[in-house]
């Protein structure tokens, strides 16, 4: 879409936060919201959403905030929620199985339509989701239409199973393994190191308790 194509990539990365806190606001019955109310809820600071909203035309009004329908209407459009999107998941472990059973169900578009595996579980429904052996990926990827897929093999798998992948159309690829995998111009990784993400944390912890806790 070619909205997106001009909004600045952390633009991108905060519009399903936004999304999902005014779906709450409009089931709350709240018409409108200030960047203020906004920061207070999404935890960005009101400037970077009023520069944010920027780019999406003037739809803030100065006193009045923001109209939350109407801009419900238009991050629906960028975001595409109106349609589902189905997502493969290949690798169901320990890790894999944690994500069938959580399937993303605050996002009311997005699911984990079809699991892959090499062991026993193929052939067996998982938390709603079926678990195809390898040797169905393809055919299975490209007759469901799924463009994304998210990587819950050991690392020695990972490359293989992304050129595979590459090959049947997928064009995103959440990796949850160590390896980072190559993949062609077009195709988007994006790579999630929960033992990296918690190692930050504790370096945070412990470096700069002080400054974090306001002591
Ligand atoms: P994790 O918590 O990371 O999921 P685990 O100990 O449950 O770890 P792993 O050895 O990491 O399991 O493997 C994850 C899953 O990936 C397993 O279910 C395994 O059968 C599957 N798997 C391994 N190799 C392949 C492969 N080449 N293609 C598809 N699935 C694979």
């Amino acid at each position: 879409m070619n909205e997106q194509a001009q909004i600045p990539r952390a633009t991108a990365k905060r519009l399903p936060i936004y999304y999902r806190y005014l779906t709450f606001l409009e089931d709350a019955g709240t018409s409108r919201i200030s960047s203020a109310e906004l920061a207070e809820a999404t935890k960005f600071d009101a400037a970077t959403i009023r520069r944010d909203f920027s780019y999406f035309g003037a739809l803030g009004k100065r006193g009045y905030g923001y109209d939350v329908k109407a801009l419900l209407a238009f991050f629906a459009k960028v975001l595409d929620q109106n349609s589902l999107i189905n997502v493969a998941l290949i690798g169901v472990g320990n890790l894999g199985q944690a994500l069938l059973n959580f399937n993303f169900h605050q996002s009311s578009n997005m699911r984990i339509a079809a699991a892959f595996d090499i062991n026993e579980k193929q052939g067996r429904i998982l938390s709603g989701v079926p678990i195809y052996d390898m040797s169905e990926l393809e055919e299975q990827i490209k007759a469901q239409r799924i463009n994304i897929a998210i990587l819950t093999v050991p690392q020695e798998a990972a490359q293989d199973i992304t050129d595979r992948l590459v090959e049947a159309g997928v064009k995103g690829i959440m990796n949850f393994t160590p390896l980072r995998v190559s993949v062609p111009d077009g195709v988007r990784v994006q790579n999630v190191d929960l033992t990296n993400e918690l190692q930050t944390l504790v370096y945070f912890i412990q470096n700069y308790a002080s400054i974090t806790t306001g002591k």
